[in-house]
């Protein structure tokens, strides 16, 4: 067996699909273009400056005019292009949502509707690129409110708890696929002699415990306060409340941070705060944090906004904003109880109040 008795994701999906015997394959097949898209874009992005394999003067920083006259385009733009072309096709799909497009995205006349409605964010965390580091794709699946017919707006409006499929491709060292039907989540190592993704880590599982948490701390004068005394007693270590010394991490690429916590655990958390009270938060509900919740409750762990299960959330709009908290289960649950115990004005963060340390870095 080239794959050393590994199933590839066809396997994977043939056999997930014998467990449901009214299922009609569309979602496979849907999934199966998905992931085409994302073996696209890893390569696209293994080239780097070089462009693409066919030596095309291509992914320059800024779209622009390049000496042939042809346009240039940007990495997430050829990205989101890569998923459009590889999924409109198939007559899966009744519309799509991109973080790369404003309004939703109509298929053309030629291709006929199907009853998912698809959303994606095509390269996220982009601004990476640049810089070397690992950056994904990430994709969220839903039934469409009228099968055959061309999405509405307000379609794509259904909470986390919706979702049939969903799923992130990272482009890392190895490029890897991650994925759940709502029956565990599992990860696929592309080959890249095969062009296969073969099934590396099924039923990944997140402990429960960690001693690890990440979030951007140059946002710490805007956080609330129960964000504030979480971050505040791991950063007091083992003479602190907690009894344990904590590692930090941040990469700031939601799909490098989520994949390490489904396989070693940890807490992410990007919550809501006060920097800019027209924004409720910094990732977008619809195409990153449902579908990264969907993995990491698959996982056995917890998806939250800081009080709530995230994926309960009702969307308002496409591109709608919210505070995010994953990951190891007795974290994410720490802090949610902080904020309930908590009225908003009552800790006195050592580390952040006057004499603290942080404030003391800032002078
Ligand atoms: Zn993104």
């Amino acid at each position: 067996m080239p794959t050393g008795g590994k199933p590839t994701l066809t396997q994977f999906l043939i056999e997930e699909r014998r467990r449901h015997p009214g299922a009609t394959g569309d979602l496979n097949a849907l999934v199966t273009d998905v992931s085409l898209a994302c073996k696209a874009i890893a390569r696209k992005v293994a080239f780097g400056r070089l462009g693409d394999a066919m030596g095309a003067a291509e992914p320059a920083p800024q779209t622009g005019i390049n000496i042939q006259g042809e346009e240039q385009k940007t990495l997430d733009v050829l990205a989101n292009q890569l998923f459009l072309r590889a999924t409109e096709w198939g007559g899966h799909v009744a519309g799509m949502v991109s973080e790369e497009l404003e309004h939703v995205y109509t298929l053309p006349t030629k291709y006929p509707r199907g009853k998912y409605l698809l959303m994606f964010d095509p390269l996220d965390g982009s601004s990476n690129i640049d810089v070397n580091v690992t950056v994904g794709s990430i994709f969220s699946i839903v039934r469409a409110a009228t099968p055959e017919v061309d999405a509405e707006p307000d379609d794509f409006l259904q909470p986390g708890t919706e979702q049939v499929c969903a799923g992130y491709a990272i482009y890392g060292p190895s490029t890897m696929l991650v994925l759940t039907f709502g029956n565990g989540t599992h990860a696929f190592t592309l080959d890249p002699m095969l062009g296969e993704w073969v099934l590396s880590h099924p039923n990944m599982r997140i402990p429960e415990k960690t001693r690890e948490f990440a979030i951007n701390t140059s946002n710490s004068r805007f956080w609330e306060p129960a964000v504030k005394r979480y971050v505040d007693e791991c950063m007091a270590g083992q003479s602190g409340p907690r009894g344990a010394d904590f590692n930090m991490r941040w990469i700031a690429s939601l799909v490098a941070e989520a994949h390490r916590i489904l396989m070693r655990g940890g807490v992410f958390m990007y919550p809501r705060d006060t920097k800019d009270p027209a924004k409720a938060g910094r990732l977008r509900l619809l195409y990153e944090a449902n579908p990264i919740s969907f993995l990491v409750e698959q996982a056995g762990g917890l998806a939250s906004t800081g009080r709530t299960r995230l994926m309960e959330v009702q969307p308002d709009s496409l591109h709608q904003r919210i505070g995010f908290v994953f990951g190891s289960s007795e974290e994410v649950a720490r802090l949610q109880g902080y904020h309930h115990e908590e009225p908003q004005d009552t800790y006195q963060a050592p580390l952040f109040g006057k004499r603290g340390l942080f404030a003391a870095a800032a002078v």
